[in-house]
């Protein structure tokens, strides 16, 4: 019999393993997701014969991934097809690339190579970052529900190792001299839509976790994660309602009831979660009132990711370029303060290109590939007019940057099928506030305890998943966002989360 019924708002990567969590222990779940596919930023883009990824495309930390399909005792590898990466990826800038590695052995001679004299440093930055993953990781994978969460003994033996008031390229200076060393372990940043230099420096664990574990491509790309949940939903016995889009939050007397649909009819529930972003939802999901802490006035003043500048390329010829590539501005940091500081579009941009084609021939037709091209820029607050002509413009700005910095030379004469995405459509069209497509940033004020909590504390029976939520906006956070709703939820009905 059914434990109790959970309705979850939004099918991407935070409402799909929350979803597949409860529904494998014996809730009974429904899933109401506005697009008609499902994954969200994680959703496949199909176009004619090519298929590519909306968002995530670097798939770190699997041992996560494969813990939340433990935990509905199942194996990731029987519904995935995992390929390591190596090299991870390659970093080009104006006078040299490297090809970063995860094998150690090929990364010192890598090192040696471009970098003379810092094969020691490179290996004291890592064991010392493998410290701080030990600590930083039990402090992601839990609750904060109340303040003194925060002395928890796991969050004690943290303090000491989050290099309080100090930024990613601050603790990055401690190791390298060399300015494109540190860029190498600092670019990671932008995962998060920071800035090295606001980043807190306790982040430097992203490239200690990419050179220890590695990264992955899946078979069909990383939508098919979102795929293979919503599948183990369904065999769990959830209900995943598509093209369904959610009015709002019905709440009384400070308790979420349910859920308005847009077609006015009302699902009653136990308990509401929601994945859709976290700052949309509050301005737009809740009635007006309801909220104090997160007021559209407070939501407003939080500090948010930047954006990006996406274009899918369908096109008829092979490149051998690698699966990720990073192609650098001319000057990084005057970039990086466009995008964060001065708000300004410019013409010396930062683009990464995913080529998966080289690594994946179910993407596209023999003999083609199917490009993405992710341009890091200022989110909705730089109130650019995002109409036809300046996506035009945009677009040839971007295409004659690779042109001029990459072997793709001929990009615009294969072009078979294209698509663009601009922060006004991650705004409007994917309901992520200000388009800041990887949600709230990660400043030390909106972390761990100072993040949305996953229990809502403004709403009883409310749960948050996703990225703008506790822990953070990767993948892998994600899922555990997913997990912790999940555990908080089944200890409200006095039952284990073991199954
Ligand atoms: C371009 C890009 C690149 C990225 N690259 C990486 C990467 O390489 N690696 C990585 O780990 N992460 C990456 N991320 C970050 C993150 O992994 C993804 O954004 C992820 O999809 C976020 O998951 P989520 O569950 O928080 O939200 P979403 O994926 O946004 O899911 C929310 C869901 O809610 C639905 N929804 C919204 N409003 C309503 C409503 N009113 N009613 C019903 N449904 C609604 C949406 O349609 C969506 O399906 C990237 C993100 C982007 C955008």
């Amino acid at each position: 019999m059914a434990k109790g019924k959970v309705v979850i708002v939004g099918a991407g990567p935070g409402g799909l393993s929350s979803g597949m969590l409860l529904a494998s222990r014996g809730f009974q779940v429904d899933i109401f997701e506005k697009e008609p596919v499902l994954g969200g930023r994680n959703a496949p883009l199909q176009m004619g014969d090519y298929k590519f990824d909306t968002g995530p495309t670097f798939f770190m930390m699997k041992f996560i991934l494969d813990q939340v399909f433990l935990d509905t005792k199942r194996k990731a590898e029987d519904y995935l097809e995992f390929t390591s990466l190596d090299p991870m990826y390659r970093l080009q800038f104006e006078d040299r690339e490297i090809n970063v590695s995860s094998n150690p052995e090929k990364m010192q001679e890598e090192i040696d190579k471009l970098f003379p004299g810092n094969r020691e440093t490179v290996t004291k930055f890592l064991s010392r970052e493998k410290k701080r993953l030990q600590k930083l990781l039990p402090c992601l994978q839990r609750d904060y529900s109340k303040w003194n969460d925060l002395l928890s003994p796991e969050v004690l033996q943290l303090l000491p190792r989050l290099s309080l008031g100090r930024s990613l390229f601050d603790v990055l200076g401690d190791y390298f001299n060399d300015e494109k060393l540190k860029l190498a372990f600092t670019f990671q940043a932008k995962y998060l839509g920071m800035s090295p230099w606001e980043c807190p420096g306790a982040f430097a664990i992203i490239p200690f976790i990419e050179h220890n574990y590695g990264i992955y491509h899946i078979k069909g790309g990383l939508n098919q994660i979102s795929q293979a949940m919503g599948k183990i939903v369904e065999e769990e016995g959830g209900k995943i309602h598509l093209s369904t889009p959610v009015k709002k939050i019905i709440s009384s007397n400070g308790k979420a009831q349910g859920i308005e649909l847009e077609d006015g009819s009302r699902v009653e529930a136990d308990k509401v979660i929601i994945n859709a972003d976290f700052a949309y939802a509050m301005n737009e999901l809740m009635d007006p009132g309801t909220l104090r802490k997160y007021s559209p006035e407070k939501i407003a003043r939080k500090k948010f990711s930047c954006s990006t500048f996406m274009l899918y390329l369908g096109l008829d010829k092979e490149y051998e370029i690698n699966h990720h590539n990073i192609i650098f501005a001319r000057d990084y940091k005057t970039n990086v303060e466009n995008i964060f500081k001065n708000l300004r579009l410019t013409e010396d941009m930062s683009v990464y290109i995913q080529n998966p084609t080289i690594n994946d021939s179910t993407l596209a037709p023999k003999g083609h590939s199917a490009l993405y091209i992710l341009v890091p820029i200022a989110n909705q607050k730089a109130g650019v007019n995002w109409d036809e002509n300046q996506v035009k413009e945009y677009r040839a700005q971007v295409l004659a940057t690779i042109k001029n910095k990459t072997q793709l030379k001929d990009l615009e004469e294969h072009i078979v099928v294209e698509k663009a995405i601009t922060p006004l459509n991650w705004e409007k069209e994917y309901n992520v506030y200000r388009g800041a497509t990887f949600n709230l940033g990660h400043n030390l004020s909106q972390m761990l305890y100072f993040r949305p909590r996953n229990r809502f504390e403004e709403l009883e029976n409310c749960f948050l998943v996703g990225g703008g939520t506790n822990p953070g906006s990767g993948l892998p956070t994600i899922y555990e966002s997913g997990r912790i709703s999940s555990k908080l939820i089944c200890s409200d009905f006095k039952q284990p989360y073991q199954i």
